[in-house]
Protein backbone atom coordinates (compact mmCIF):
# COMPACT_ATOMS: atom_id res chain seq x y z
CA UNK A 1 0.00 0.00 0.00
CA UNK A 2 0.82 3.26 -0.06
CA UNK A 3 3.64 3.31 -2.96
CA UNK A 4 1.85 4.48 -5.87
CA UNK A 5 4.61 5.62 -7.56
CA UNK A 6 3.53 3.99 -11.37
CA UNK A 7 0.10 5.84 -12.19
CA UNK A 8 -2.61 3.57 -11.61
CA UNK A 9 -6.35 3.93 -12.58
CA UNK A 10 -9.33 2.95 -9.67
CA UNK A 11 -10.37 -0.32 -10.87
CA UNK A 12 -13.82 0.27 -10.02
CA UNK A 13 -14.16 3.40 -11.72
CA UNK A 14 -12.42 2.04 -14.77
CA UNK A 15 -14.85 -1.00 -14.62
CA UNK A 16 -17.49 1.92 -15.15
CA UNK A 17 -15.63 3.41 -18.44
CA UNK A 18 -13.98 6.21 -15.95
CA UNK A 19 -10.44 7.16 -15.67
CA UNK A 20 -9.83 8.26 -12.39
CA UNK A 21 -6.30 8.22 -10.58
CA UNK A 22 -5.95 5.88 -7.95
CA UNK A 23 -4.79 7.53 -4.61
CA UNK A 24 -3.81 4.14 -3.05
CA UNK A 25 -3.05 0.58 -3.93
CA UNK A 26 -2.89 -2.06 -1.69
CA UNK A 27 -0.83 -5.15 -3.21
CA UNK A 28 -2.02 -7.54 -0.60
CA UNK A 29 -5.38 -7.14 -2.70
CA UNK A 30 -3.89 -6.40 -6.17
CA UNK A 31 -6.20 -3.41 -5.70
CA UNK A 32 -5.61 0.70 -7.12
CA UNK A 33 -9.10 3.00 -5.43
CA UNK A 34 -10.04 6.35 -6.21
CA UNK A 35 -10.34 8.36 -2.95
CA UNK A 36 -14.43 7.92 -3.04
CA UNK A 37 -13.99 3.68 -4.10
CA UNK A 38 -11.40 3.22 -1.30
CA UNK A 39 -13.81 4.88 1.35
CA UNK A 40 -16.47 2.75 0.11
CA UNK A 41 -14.04 -0.37 0.53
CA UNK A 42 -12.72 0.57 3.75
CA UNK A 43 -16.73 0.72 5.24
CA UNK A 44 -17.71 -2.52 3.95
CA UNK A 45 -14.24 -4.57 5.36
CA UNK A 46 -15.83 -2.77 8.70
CA UNK A 47 -19.62 -3.66 7.77
CA UNK A 48 -18.57 -7.71 6.80
CA UNK A 49 -16.35 -7.63 10.09
CA UNK A 50 -19.25 -6.81 12.50
CA UNK A 51 -22.03 -9.12 10.39
CA UNK A 52 -19.02 -12.23 9.98
CA UNK A 53 -18.52 -12.05 13.52
CA UNK A 54 -22.11 -10.97 14.76
CA UNK A 55 -20.73 -8.55 16.91
CA UNK A 56 -23.42 -6.39 17.67
CA UNK A 57 -26.80 -5.61 16.08
CA UNK A 58 -27.88 -1.95 14.94
CA UNK A 59 -30.15 -1.64 17.64
CA UNK A 60 -27.24 -2.15 20.33
CA UNK A 61 -25.34 0.41 22.28
CA UNK A 62 -21.44 0.30 21.68
CA UNK A 63 -19.35 1.99 23.58
CA UNK A 64 -16.50 2.39 22.15
CA UNK A 65 -12.82 2.71 23.99
CA UNK A 66 -10.96 6.12 22.68
CA UNK A 67 -8.00 6.85 23.25
CA UNK A 68 -7.45 9.57 20.73
CA UNK A 69 -4.84 7.79 18.18
CA UNK A 70 -6.24 6.95 15.09
CA UNK A 71 -7.05 3.47 15.07
CA UNK A 72 -9.80 4.56 18.04
CA UNK A 73 -10.79 7.52 16.57
CA UNK A 74 -12.04 5.83 13.07
CA UNK A 75 -13.28 3.17 15.06
CA UNK A 76 -15.69 5.66 16.66
CA UNK A 77 -16.25 7.82 13.69
CA UNK A 78 -16.68 4.75 11.17
CA UNK A 79 -19.04 2.96 13.29
CA UNK A 80 -21.34 6.32 13.37
CA UNK A 81 -20.92 6.53 9.57
CA UNK A 82 -22.20 2.90 9.32
CA UNK A 83 -25.38 4.22 11.64
CA UNK A 84 -24.30 2.31 14.41
CA UNK A 85 -24.85 3.53 17.63
CA UNK A 86 -21.62 4.27 19.62
CA UNK A 87 -20.44 5.96 21.90
CA UNK A 88 -17.23 7.11 23.26
CA UNK A 89 -15.67 7.00 26.51
CA UNK A 90 -12.18 7.94 27.13
CA UNK A 91 -9.76 7.57 29.92
CA UNK A 92 -7.37 10.53 31.26
CA UNK A 93 -4.30 8.79 32.14
CA UNK A 94 -2.72 11.67 33.99
CA UNK A 95 0.27 11.33 31.42
CA UNK A 96 0.90 15.36 31.10
CA UNK A 97 0.51 16.83 27.63
CA UNK A 98 0.51 13.17 26.04
CA UNK A 99 -3.37 12.85 27.97
CA UNK A 100 -3.96 16.50 27.51
CA UNK A 101 -3.40 16.21 23.53
CA UNK A 102 -5.46 12.78 23.37
CA UNK A 103 -8.64 14.14 25.12
CA UNK A 104 -8.63 17.08 22.95
CA UNK A 105 -8.76 15.09 19.82
CA UNK A 106 -11.62 12.88 21.53
CA UNK A 107 -13.73 15.55 22.13
CA UNK A 108 -12.46 17.44 18.67
CA UNK A 109 -14.01 14.00 16.62
CA UNK A 110 -16.99 14.12 19.63
CA UNK A 111 -18.31 17.61 18.21
CA UNK A 112 -17.28 16.13 14.67
CA UNK A 113 -19.57 13.21 15.71
CA UNK A 114 -22.46 15.54 17.83
CA UNK A 115 -22.04 13.38 20.44
CA UNK A 116 -20.27 14.34 23.75
CA UNK A 117 -18.03 11.85 24.96
CA UNK A 118 -17.77 9.85 28.47
CA UNK A 119 -14.37 11.44 30.39
CA UNK A 120 -13.39 9.90 32.87
CA UNK A 121 -9.45 11.13 34.86
CA UNK A 122 -7.32 8.49 36.88
CA UNK A 123 -6.11 11.31 38.97
CA UNK A 124 -10.09 12.15 40.09
CA UNK A 125 -11.38 8.40 40.32
CA UNK A 126 -7.95 6.76 41.86
CA UNK A 127 -6.43 9.25 43.34
CA UNK A 128 -3.46 9.33 40.61
CA UNK A 129 -2.38 9.61 37.27
CA UNK A 130 0.26 6.42 35.68
CA UNK A 131 3.34 8.02 36.16
CA UNK A 132 2.54 8.25 40.13
CA UNK A 133 0.84 4.71 40.28
CA UNK A 134 3.61 2.86 38.20
CA UNK A 135 6.42 4.01 41.54
CA UNK A 136 3.62 2.74 43.98
CA UNK A 137 3.03 -0.66 42.44
CA UNK A 138 6.41 -1.04 40.99
CA UNK A 139 4.76 -2.90 37.89
CA UNK A 140 4.73 -1.60 34.65
CA UNK A 141 2.96 0.76 33.19
CA UNK A 142 1.14 -0.71 30.51
CA UNK A 143 0.00 -3.46 32.83
CA UNK A 144 -1.56 -1.76 35.38
CA UNK A 145 -2.87 1.02 33.03
CA UNK A 146 -4.72 -1.90 30.86
CA UNK A 147 -6.37 -3.62 34.31
CA UNK A 148 -7.32 0.10 34.93
CA UNK A 149 -8.86 0.85 31.72
CA UNK A 150 -10.64 -2.64 31.48
CA UNK A 151 -11.80 -1.63 35.17
CA UNK A 152 -13.09 1.62 34.03
CA UNK A 153 -14.64 0.05 30.86
CA UNK A 154 -16.55 -2.03 32.35
CA UNK A 155 -17.96 0.06 35.13
CA UNK A 156 -18.89 2.89 32.67
CA UNK A 157 -20.48 0.17 29.98
CA UNK A 158 -22.66 -1.11 33.63
CA UNK A 159 -23.82 1.83 34.37
CA UNK A 160 -24.86 3.18 31.61
CA UNK A 161 -26.43 -0.20 29.68
CA UNK A 162 -24.17 -0.66 27.35
CA UNK A 163 -23.50 -4.83 26.34
CA UNK A 164 -20.79 -3.96 23.92
CA UNK A 165 -17.29 -2.32 24.30
CA UNK A 166 -15.20 -1.88 20.99
CA UNK A 167 -11.53 -1.34 20.54
CA UNK A 168 -9.46 -0.34 17.80
CA UNK A 169 -7.50 -3.06 17.49
CA UNK A 170 -6.13 -4.23 13.42
CA UNK A 171 -4.35 -6.86 11.50
CA UNK A 172 -1.17 -5.36 12.72
CA UNK A 173 -1.92 -5.58 16.27
CA UNK A 174 -3.34 -9.07 16.38
CA UNK A 175 -1.03 -10.66 13.88
CA UNK A 176 2.00 -9.30 15.62
CA UNK A 177 0.42 -10.32 19.27
CA UNK A 178 -0.61 -13.72 18.11
CA UNK A 179 2.97 -14.16 16.92
CA UNK A 180 4.57 -12.82 20.49
CA UNK A 181 1.91 -15.32 22.36
CA UNK A 182 2.73 -17.99 19.69
CA UNK A 183 6.83 -17.86 20.42
CA UNK A 184 5.98 -17.80 24.50
CA UNK A 185 3.31 -20.44 24.48
CA UNK A 186 0.66 -18.38 25.86
CA UNK A 187 -1.89 -20.37 26.27
CA UNK A 188 -3.71 -18.33 28.52
CA UNK A 189 -4.39 -15.47 26.20
CA UNK A 190 -4.41 -18.00 23.53
CA UNK A 191 -7.67 -19.01 24.55
CA UNK A 192 -9.11 -15.97 24.30
CA UNK A 193 -7.61 -14.63 21.38
CA UNK A 194 -10.56 -13.72 18.92
CA UNK A 195 -12.41 -10.57 18.02
CA UNK A 196 -16.10 -10.83 19.72
CA UNK A 197 -15.74 -12.28 23.38
CA UNK A 198 -19.00 -12.65 24.88
CA UNK A 199 -20.08 -11.34 27.71
CA UNK A 200 -19.68 -13.04 30.94
CA UNK A 201 -19.37 -12.38 34.68
CA UNK A 202 -20.16 -9.29 34.52
CA UNK A 203 -18.10 -7.74 31.80
CA UNK A 204 -19.94 -6.68 28.63
CA UNK A 205 -18.81 -8.23 25.38
CA UNK A 206 -15.96 -7.51 24.04
CA UNK A 207 -15.21 -6.51 20.15
CA UNK A 208 -12.45 -5.63 17.78
CA UNK A 209 -14.13 -4.29 14.54
CA UNK A 210 -11.31 -3.34 12.72
CA UNK A 211 -9.01 -6.89 12.68
CA UNK A 212 -9.09 -7.00 8.75
CA UNK A 213 -7.95 -3.77 8.55
CA UNK A 214 -3.85 -2.73 8.59
CA UNK A 215 -2.39 0.20 10.15
CA UNK A 216 -1.61 2.07 6.82
CA UNK A 217 -5.26 1.63 5.91
CA UNK A 218 -6.55 3.01 8.78
CA UNK A 219 -4.28 6.36 8.99
CA UNK A 220 -5.30 6.44 5.37
CA UNK A 221 -8.74 6.26 5.77
CA UNK A 222 -8.63 8.84 8.57
CA UNK A 223 -6.48 11.24 6.80
CA UNK A 224 -8.94 11.09 3.80
CA UNK A 225 -11.54 11.63 5.90
CA UNK A 226 -10.03 14.43 8.25
CA UNK A 227 -11.10 12.82 11.17
CA UNK A 228 -8.85 14.13 14.07
CA UNK A 229 -6.20 12.00 16.10
CA UNK A 230 -3.00 12.41 17.53
CA UNK A 231 0.25 10.45 16.45
CA UNK A 232 2.11 10.82 19.38
CA UNK A 233 3.07 7.78 21.13
CA UNK A 234 2.37 7.71 25.06
CA UNK A 235 5.96 8.03 26.84
CA UNK A 236 5.01 5.71 29.32
CA UNK A 237 4.92 2.62 27.16
CA UNK A 238 6.96 -0.45 27.51
CA UNK A 239 6.09 -1.28 23.75
CA UNK A 240 9.16 -2.34 22.81
CA UNK A 241 8.55 -5.79 22.34
CA UNK A 242 5.39 -5.31 20.51
CA UNK A 243 7.17 -3.55 17.96
CA UNK A 244 9.98 -6.18 17.49
CA UNK A 245 7.41 -8.72 16.96
CA UNK A 246 5.69 -5.84 14.53
CA UNK A 247 8.73 -5.56 12.67
CA UNK A 248 9.16 -9.11 12.47
CA UNK A 249 5.52 -9.56 10.92
CA UNK A 250 6.07 -6.56 8.44
CA UNK A 251 9.29 -8.44 7.40
CA UNK A 252 7.28 -11.87 6.75
CA UNK A 253 4.92 -9.58 4.89
CA UNK A 254 7.11 -7.40 2.63
CA UNK A 255 8.73 -11.22 1.89
CA UNK A 256 5.35 -12.86 1.15
CA UNK A 257 2.67 -10.79 0.66
CA UNK A 258 -0.90 -11.23 2.46
CA UNK A 259 0.94 -13.36 5.48
CA UNK A 260 -0.68 -11.40 8.15
CA UNK A 261 -4.12 -11.94 6.78
CA UNK A 262 -3.35 -15.36 6.48
CA UNK A 263 -1.77 -16.07 9.70
CA UNK A 264 -4.22 -14.74 11.95
CA UNK A 265 -7.56 -15.62 9.78
CA UNK A 266 -6.05 -18.92 9.76
CA UNK A 267 -5.46 -19.43 13.66
CA UNK A 268 -9.21 -18.22 14.13
CA UNK A 269 -10.56 -20.35 11.69
CA UNK A 270 -8.84 -23.83 12.68
CA UNK A 271 -6.34 -23.21 15.90
CA UNK A 272 -8.64 -20.98 18.09
CA UNK A 273 -11.13 -23.36 18.14
CA UNK A 274 -8.46 -26.04 20.36
CA UNK A 275 -6.98 -23.35 22.61
CA UNK A 276 -11.23 -22.05 23.46
CA UNK A 277 -12.08 -26.02 24.45
CA UNK A 278 -9.63 -25.46 26.74
CA UNK A 279 -10.45 -22.28 28.25
CA UNK A 280 -11.25 -22.98 31.63
CA UNK A 281 -8.14 -25.07 32.25
CA UNK A 282 -6.18 -22.01 30.65
CA UNK A 283 -7.42 -19.12 32.07
CA UNK A 284 -7.25 -17.88 35.36
CA UNK A 285 -11.12 -19.28 36.23
CA UNK A 286 -14.68 -17.78 37.42
CA UNK A 287 -14.49 -14.38 38.93
CA UNK A 288 -16.48 -12.77 41.69
CA UNK A 289 -18.03 -8.95 42.56
CA UNK A 290 -15.49 -7.28 44.31
CA UNK A 291 -16.32 -6.92 47.85
CA UNK A 292 -15.51 -2.88 48.04
CA UNK A 293 -16.90 -1.51 44.25
CA UNK A 294 -18.67 -4.72 42.90
CA UNK A 295 -16.54 -5.01 39.77
CA UNK A 296 -15.79 -8.77 38.52
CA UNK A 297 -12.25 -9.23 40.43
CA UNK A 298 -10.23 -12.72 40.67
CA UNK A 299 -9.66 -11.88 44.24
CA UNK A 300 -11.88 -10.31 47.11
CA UNK A 301 -11.02 -7.13 46.09
CA UNK A 302 -10.19 -6.03 43.04
CA UNK A 303 -6.93 -4.21 41.84
CA UNK A 304 -8.30 -1.10 41.72
CA UNK A 305 -9.86 -0.55 45.05
CA UNK A 306 -6.59 -2.07 46.16
CA UNK A 307 -5.36 0.77 44.89
CA UNK A 308 -7.48 3.39 45.82
CA UNK A 309 -6.70 1.89 49.49
CA UNK A 310 -3.43 2.79 49.18
CA UNK A 311 -3.25 6.02 48.14
CA UNK A 312 -5.73 6.32 51.04
CA UNK A 313 -8.38 7.20 48.79
CA UNK A 314 -11.36 5.20 48.82
CA UNK A 315 -14.34 6.81 48.23
CA UNK A 316 -16.78 3.94 46.94
CA UNK A 317 -18.89 2.68 48.81
CA UNK A 318 -18.49 -0.85 50.89
CA UNK A 319 -20.61 -3.15 49.42
CA UNK A 320 -21.63 -5.66 52.57
FE1 LIG B 1 -1.25 2.81 28.92
FE2 LIG B 1 0.97 1.54 28.12
FE3 LIG B 1 -0.84 2.35 26.33
FE4 LIG B 1 0.67 4.15 27.63
S1 LIG B 1 1.39 2.59 26.18
S2 LIG B 1 -1.53 4.27 27.24
S3 LIG B 1 0.86 3.18 29.65
S4 LIG B 1 -1.14 0.79 27.93
ZN1 LIG C 1 -13.20 -3.02 43.46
Amino acid sequence: MGGNRRRRLCQVCKSKGIRREAVVYMKEHRLALCKEHFTQWFEKRVSETVKEFQMFKKSEKILVAVSGGKDSQTLWYVLNKLGYNADGFFIHLGIGDYSDESMEKVKELGKKLGKEPFIVGLEEEVGAGIPLLQKLVGSTACSICGRLKRHHFNKVARRFGYKVVATGHNLDDESSSLLANLVNWNTKYLAKKYPVLPEENGFPRKVKPLVKLTEEQIKFYADLNGIPYTSRTCPMGDTANLHFYKEIMNTIENHSVGTKYRFYFFYLKKVFPLFNALKEELTEGTLRECKVCGEPSPSEVCFVCKLKMKLGNNSENAKS
